[in-house]
């Protein structure tokens, strides 16, 4: 096919590009501060944020994996303690617990939001279950009432892994403020992304927030002086200084994104893909937008060729990674996870595209589906 438009999945130099004098300039005000690490931009940034979450405070770290491991270990989750965890997430998720020295308890989704399903966790919770970390996926807020509520019986902490979910919003309040504390990605990709890796913990309660400060900055409160083991993973001046930049321009990125995704949701109707589900009480941050298909190999070839960037978030589950065969989980264990993961593919979406792009998408979409 020839004379069809390009349409990335993703374009971060568009993206970016349009915050391009505002980020000059906050290289330059970090470049003459002569301070480059824990300064005024990340203090500020911090406020900031914490802010914009509706949480009582936000301390900055150097990526969305870091953020939520050192929840964990600010919790003091460890060794002997279990960590209940979607089946069907981003694997950093399972990581930050086996970082921890925890052990990662798989949970299945609700195959409609393809979030949490608070009805299952009840049967994964044993004595050694300290915590539950919900993932808001693809920007979509999980559950959290009934999940919280059930925590709450059972003495559990509740952790919100938003790093697909800046700005998204459960029944009115912002993903960030959920549950005990919240870890997020900056990561470039992501709804709020850096121009590198960033990451940074949100939470209402002092203790944490106060733990966390000493963590990220080897264990020390003082220059010198080390409290314990702690790790180095702080984020840095230039990355706050260009994150608060961005955040200005998040909700109107978010209500983009918001945007298209209702244009894919009309135009996409009746052609019998799996569309998302949208609970009435979320406001979704839309970091993806996905389709199901059993089809979905050849749907993303037909994309492919005309010039349609796709990608499946994610092929394998973490329960069939190499990297958690010490698990034992034989394919077929998490049947709904595993079959998102073979069904589920992510159209083109982001302040990079505009509604006529998505009518090309979505006008390839129907060929294939005329044709299947
Ligand atoms: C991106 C992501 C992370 C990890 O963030 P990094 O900043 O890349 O470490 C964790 N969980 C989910 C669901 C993610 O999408």
């Amino acid at each position: 096919m020839t004379g069809q438009p390009k349409i990335s999945f993703l374009d971060l130099r568009t993206i970016n590009n349009r915050y391009q004098d505002p980020l000059d300039s906050a290289f330059r005000r970090v470049l003459e501060s002569g301070w480059f690490i824990l300064g005024k931009e990340s203090d500020a940034f911090e406020l900031e944020f914490a802010d914009y979450c509706g949480s009582k405070h936000c301390i900055g770290v150097g990526n969305g994996l870091d953020a939520l491991h050192l929840i964990l270990r600010g919790f003091d989750i460890g060794p002997g303690d279990e960590v209940l965890v979607p089946a069907n997430t981003y694997i950093a998720t399972w990581l930050a617990v086996s970082y921890a020295g925890a052990h990662p308890v798989p949970v299945e989704p609700i195959s409609g939001t393809c979030n949490l399903d608070p009805e299952r966790i009840e049967a994964a919770i044993t004595p050694q279950t300290k915590a539950i970390m919900v993932v808001h996926l693809y920007g979509q807020p999980a559950d959290m009432d009934p999940i919280c509520t059930m925590a709450r019986r059972h003495g559990l902490k509740v952790i919100e892994d938003a790093a697909q979910a800046h700005g998204a919003r459960y029944k009115g309040r912002r993903s960030g403020s959920l549950g005990d504390a919240a870890g997020f990605s900056f990561y470039p990709g992501k709804n709020l992304g850096a121009l590198g890796d960033g990451g940074a913990v949100t939470t209402n309660d002092d203790r944490l927030a106060e733990r966390l400060r000493v963590l990220r900055n080897y264990g020390s409160k003082i220059k010198y002086h080390n409290e314990e083991k702690g790790y180095n993973t702080r984020l840095d001046e230039l990355q706050a200084a260009f994150l608060r930049e961005k955040l200005k321009g998040l909700d109107g990125d978010n209500a983009c994104r918001s945007k298209l995704a209702g244009r894919y949701n009309e135009l996409l109707a009746g052609l019998g893909l799996t569309l998302p589900v949208v609970p009435e009480w979320a406001e979704p941050a839309w970091h993806l937008y996905t389709v199901r298909t059993p089809l979905r190999d050849d749907l993303q070839r037909h994309l492919t060729e005309r010039g349609i960037g796709t990608m499946i978030h994610y092929p394998i589950p973490p329960h069939l990674q190499r990297a958690y065969a010490d698990l034992g989980f034989a394919s077929g264990t998490f049947p709904i996870s595993e079959s998102i993961h073979n069904e589920i593919l992510s159209l083109p979406m982001g302040p990079h595209l505009g509604e006529r792009q998505v009518e090309v998408v979505c006008s390839a979409l129907r060929d294939f589906t005329q044709r299947t």
